[in-house]
């Protein structure tokens, strides 16, 4: 980041240029100066005319029918609710249907300091553990494990597609041996240089042999809570590549992850 971003951020570090995006963020339409000012509600119009300036140009654009948020105004908007700046939430924790697939503990989902996690209570496994905004825990108290399933799914999906789940940058995901914990998945974003780390074998859950394989046993892989995915933690490392055996009823389906997280299916010998 530059000196821009020193710019772009001393420009929205003052209270009524928030409340000029949250109103043009509520409208559904463009708004005129004298709307916006009265939305915002503010009487003396020079001071108004003074802090929407500062907004022009990178965060409101002003056309023919009125001001509007550009997309920079927008993400702002969806960042401050989002709470990551300003709230502090705390959830849990609570207890979570089925057993530790290590030791066969109980289970509880938690939310607190921004992160939420699934863990063991027995073994001190962490199933499930990373980074969510505060808004993410209105409403789904009740469900906060099965909200953390989908969460964590999606941000997977996110960098597998290439995506930076932080910035949008482009990510490339490669193979990491880790003599501790088995081989890891980590993408690294090429823009802002956030990595992501999970399992080896978690690349692979949503691979199209995955799915037919759980469907032709009667399951909805996409439906089982990742911490009932009981071979994501069983991968082995061998010719810098990862090995994984799926089991469902006794049947198998061998699945290999190369070094750059490519998912295969080997014949059987
Ligand atoms: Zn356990
Ligand atoms: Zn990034």
């Amino acid at each position: 980041m530059s000196g821009d971003a020193e710019a772009a951020f001393g420009a929205v570090a003052d209270e009524l240029r928030i409340r000029i995006l949250r109103a043009l963020w509520e409208a559904d339409d463009p708004l005129s100066f004298s709307e916006l000012r009265e939305r915002v509600d503010v009487r003396d119009s020079g001071r108004f005319n003074y802090h929407l300036g500062k907004l022009r140009g990178r965060f409101v654009e002003q056309t023919d029918d009125g001001y509007d948020l550009r997309f920079a105004g927008s993400r702002l908007v969806g960042a401050l609710y989002s709470g990551v700046f300003t709230e502090e939430a705390s959830v849990g924790p609570v207890p979570v249907e089925g057993t530790c697939t290590s030791c066969g503990g109980a289970l509880e989902a938690s939310y607190e300091d921004e992160r939420g996690r699934v863990d063991c209570t027995d073994c001190d496994v962490a199933l499930l553990s990373g980074g969510v905004p505060p808004a993410f825990v209105d409403d789904r108290e009740d469900d906060l494990a099965t909200a953390l399933d989908g969460y964590f799914r999606t941000m997977l999906r996110e960098v597998r597609a290439g995506f930076c789940t932080q910035c949008s940058g482009p990510v490339a995901g490669r193979l990491k041996h880790d003599p501790d914990h088995g081989p890891r998945a980590v993408f690294k974003c090429e823009r802002c240089g956030g990595t992501f780390r999970g399992t080896a074998a978690a690349v692979a859950l949503d691979h199209a042999a995955v799915v037919a394989f759980y469907f032709e046993h009667g399951l909805d892989v996409r439906t089982v809570p990742i911490w009932e995915v009981d071979w994501l933690h069983d991968a082995t490392y061998e010719n810098d590549t990862a090995h994984v055996t799926v089991e469902l009823d006794g049947d198998e389906l061998d699945l290999v992850v190369d070094e750059s997280l490519a998912v295969s299916t080997p014949e059987r010998a």
